[in-house]
């Protein structure tokens, strides 16, 4: 048997009537920047995540940069940020000028620790942006008990979260605005790089519709310094063919997570994920714990399982940030993840046989007296 990590064409081999029919919507258009299909899909993607705005991008990256710059957050600014997440979240924030204030995550999610982020609050503190990271929601409610007092605006990172619920609300309604990423291996994927912004915040998203398309509302008025960060007309009618199928592909995850979760359990030196009551994840991936990851990669390798490390090294180690001034040991708990965690296969792709044959194999690696 072959577990493969990820596997996008039978999304398309599963829609290939609604994808070629959007693709010919299209092209028959011979409209194909800022039309209809941008539109009803910014239309229909705010009424499944539950806002009053999306605004559609170029990508997740784009997306978060977007949301900084309409909330005037730069130099001399400062935004708490996870220490363990992907590169793009700091980018963003690096990309508007502002300081970035690194914060450790809940040793048990893996997510920002709202009591760490209220510790690193200061008169410079202008954003909290929490990552969804993995698919399970941070404690946005308890972020923005510490937010919403002092004026400080939440900016979500939903790259890995569609459809994910803290406390029955969606990733994406839950902070002041989010930036979401379609990168196609995401949980909506759209064919190629797209993002998205969401808010209910009418002023945010009036400026987020300025600067994604050079700082203009009318035509060569140009109000702002905006930049070029518009979806094309193609990928918002191929997502809006995706967007109906969300649920289904997000429901057929959370079996497979059982079933590691059950199969797992007290497996070695293994710590499994832990999902806290008030949030429902949508496992964009599932990701164990060990001393033995790269002995237990190759196991797995060598019985074709494929499995992936989210993320080896942690942003402040990055020779992006070699200027930072961060050191080896500034971020333990970030380094530490770095060095252990390990993605098992998950996602809509797989069958059961393949997630109880892939945790055999986790098993037969462990028995061998690791
Ligand atoms: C994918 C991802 C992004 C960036 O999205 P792009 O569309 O690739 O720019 C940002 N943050 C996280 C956590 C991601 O997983």
């Amino acid at each position: 048997m072959k577990v493969p990590f990820l596997e996008l064409k039978p999304t398309y081999d599963s829609l290939r009537s609604e994808m070629d029919a959007a693709y010919h919507r299209v092209m028959e258009s011979g409209w194909y920047i800022f039309g209809q299909e941008m539109e009803a899909f910014e239309a229909e993607y705010a009424r499944s995540v539950g806002v009053r705005h999306c605004i559609t991008v170029a990508n997740g990256l784009e997306a978060m940069q977007l949301a900084l710059m309409a909330a005037k957050i730069g130099p001399g600014d400062e935004v708490i940020v996870p220490s363990n997440t992907y590169i793009a979240t700091w980018l963003a924030v690096s990309q508007v000028g502002a300081t970035l204030v690194p914060c450790e995550p809940d040793e048990a999610t893996y997510n920002l620790d709202p009591n760490r982020v209220e510790a690193l609050i200061s008169p410079q503190t202008r954003c909290i942006l929490p990552v969804h990271l993995y698919g399970q929601t941070a404690d946005v409610d308890a972020l923005r008990r510490i937010a919403d007092p002092r004026g400080i605006l939440v900016l979500e990172d939903a790259a890995q979260s569609h459809g994910a619920e803290c406390r029955g609300r969606q990733s994406g309604a839950l902070g002041h605005i989010a930036g979401v990423s379609f990168y196609p291996s995401k949980n909506l994927g759209a064919f190629g790089d797209a993002g998205a912004v969401t808010t209910s915040d009418d002023a945010l998203a009036t400026k987020v519709r300025s600067l994604r398309n050079y700082g203009s509302k009318i035509r060569y008025h140009h109000d702002e310094r905006g930049i070029n960060s518009r979806l094309s007309e193609l990928q918002c009618a191929f997502l809006r063919a995706k967007l109906p199928r969300l649920a289904e592909w997000n429901a057929r995850r959370t079996p497979l997570a059982q079933l590691y979760l059950e199969g797992l359990q007290g497996v070695g030196d293994l710590i499994l994920p832990h999902v806290p009551a008030w949030t429902k994840p949508v496992w964009h991936l599932f990701v164990v714990r060990t001393r033995h990851r790269e002995a237990l990669r190759q196991h797995l390798a060598s019985r074709d399982v494929a499995t992936q490390i989210h993320y080896p090294i942690p942003p402040h180690l990055s020779d992006a940030y070699g200027d930072g001034g961060w050191k080896a040991g500034e971020f333990p708990l970030a380094e530490r993840l770095a060095n252990e965690v390990l993605s098992l296969p998950i996602g809509p792709h797989l069958t059961e046989a393949q997630i109880i044959y892939t945790i055999e194999i986790v098993r037969e690696y462990f028995a061998e007296g690791k």
